[in-house]
């Protein structure tokens, strides 16, 4: 009997030990995690769960008090994996065997060490415990300080807002979401924090805090005071793996992997979700998104079930501000053309990017997200567009699709 081994039961390894146990896999799963709640999906922990409005209940993949035949659930953390031995050892000391291995250990957040860091008011935000404690403060603080401008950092900037807190969100990029949305996008929801009263230090260091103040510096200026008795770091997300010995495999940013999310060389071991980097048009790179995690889950338990299918996930994600839904489909390109059609003013547009070719690279969706599996046939299709039909709100994108 086939032994499979999950290292993570967040929401990629959760979804894999869930599609196989749907599918009938006959042989034994071992879904060993390190939080103490059953696998959930993380993206309402900086949005609803943060602000009071969901329980924790309802962010589970699954109900775990519905007893799944053949799968074992472990609270434990994997301290190192003896690949060629085909053995994980657990920290509490305990040996599980396995005859193919899945790495499902995500990311986690990335950690600034500067004076002051180290207090209870300085808050991450990766998991449930991190969203109870962030809630917390946040219920009595009068000024958070985000460090930080990208998705998380501004999303708890928007909740935080709304629950009634002075924010200022204090970055080293330029722009808002610089790394997600183009130059117009970011501009837009900027505009939409400040006028909810949100501050912004940009291209700003932040050298120290304590317990009523974060000190920032910018280049040429004078030091920068801000008032926080609440900080939240979001620098973005480091990739966490135990140690992996007998084999040589590519860890340098996560775990390379092809397009049925195994390691080359390797066909008993896969990678999945944000620790994986996958291969894309532009060589192999990570996504840390929601869907990656939950449509690679399917891939690689399809892999376990012989069932050999490929896994090309166009990117796609979404963030939720002050009850605007935009998402970015694809990879609009620096140079590419922007299209708009409708009205951002307004609250509902589409901006689309062509490249040099009139071939669309990638959109963002304001309020629009009916039309995501139209812009991403245009998207697949590659065919050339005429820029005049997509800003034509009168011509159905399932028409040009
Ligand atoms: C606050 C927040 C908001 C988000 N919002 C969005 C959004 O709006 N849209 C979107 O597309 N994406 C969003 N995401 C990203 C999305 O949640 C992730 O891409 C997704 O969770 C990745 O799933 P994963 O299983 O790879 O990693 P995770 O869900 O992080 O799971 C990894 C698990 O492995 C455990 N683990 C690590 N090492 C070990 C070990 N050695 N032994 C045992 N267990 C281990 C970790 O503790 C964790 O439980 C958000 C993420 C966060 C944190």
């Amino acid at each position: 009997m086939t032994r499979v081994l999950i290292v993570g039961a967040g929401h990629a390894g959760g979804r894999v030990a869930e599609h196989l146990s749907r599918a009938g896999f006959a042989g034994e799963v071992m879904l060993v995690g390190d939080e103490a709640v059953p696998p959930y999906e993380r993206p309402p922990l900086s949005k609803d769960y943060l602000a009071g409005k969901q329980q924790a209940g309802a962010l589970l993949l699954f109900d775990p008090a519905i007893a799944t035949p053949g799968l074992r659930h472990i609270h434990g953390r994997v301290a190192r994996i003896d690949a060629q031995a085909r053995i994980a050892m657990l920290e509490s000391g305990e040996a599980l065997a396995y005859d193919a291995l899945v790495l499902a250990t995500g990311t986690a957040a990335r950690q600034v060490s500067i004076p002051g860091s180290d207090q209870a008011s300085v808050h991450v935000l990766r998991t449930i415990a991190d969203a109870d404690r962030l809630r917390a403060d946040l219920l009595t603080a009068r000024h958070l300080a985000v460090v930080g401008g990208g998705v998380i950092a501004l999303e708890v900037a928007a909740t935080a807002r709304e629950m009634g807190v002075e924010v200022t969100v204090i970055q080293l990029d330029r722009r808002v979401m610089e790394r997600c949305l183009t130059p117009t996008m970011s501009q837009w929801l900027r505009t939409q924090h400040e006028g909810k009263g949100v501050r912004f230090l940009s291209q700003a260091v932040v050298t120290a805090m304590d317990a009523a103040t974060v000190f920032a510096e910018r280049a040429g200026e004078d030091g920068q005071t801000v008032p926080a008795d609440c900080v939240l770091i979001a620098a973005g997300a480091v990739p966490v793996l135990p140690l992996i010995e007998g084999v040589d495999i590519d860890t340098s940013d996560g775990v390379l992997v092809d397009a049925f999310c195994r390691v080359p060389g390797h066909p008993d071991i896969f990678a999945v979700g944000d620790i994986a980097r996958m291969p894309t048009g532009e060589g192999a790179r990570r996504q840390e998104t929601w869907r990656n995690a939950e449509n690679g889950a399917q891939a690689v338990a399809r892999a376990l079930c012989g069932e050999g299918e490929s896994y090309d996930e166009l990117p796609w994600m979404w963030t939720d501000q002050y009850g605007h839904n935009i998402q970015v489909v694809g990879a609009p390109g620096a140079d590419d053309m922007e299209i708009r059609r409708g009205d951002l003013d307004e609250g509902r547009a589409a901006l689309f990017y062509l490249n040099a070719e009139n071939r669309m690279t990638g959109a963002i969706l304001l309020n629009e997200g009916r039309q995501r599996r139209w812009v991403e046939a245009l998207i697949r299709a590659g065919k050339a567009l005429d820029p005049a039909q997509l800003a034509d709100g009168a011509i159905a994108l399932k028409v040009l699709a």
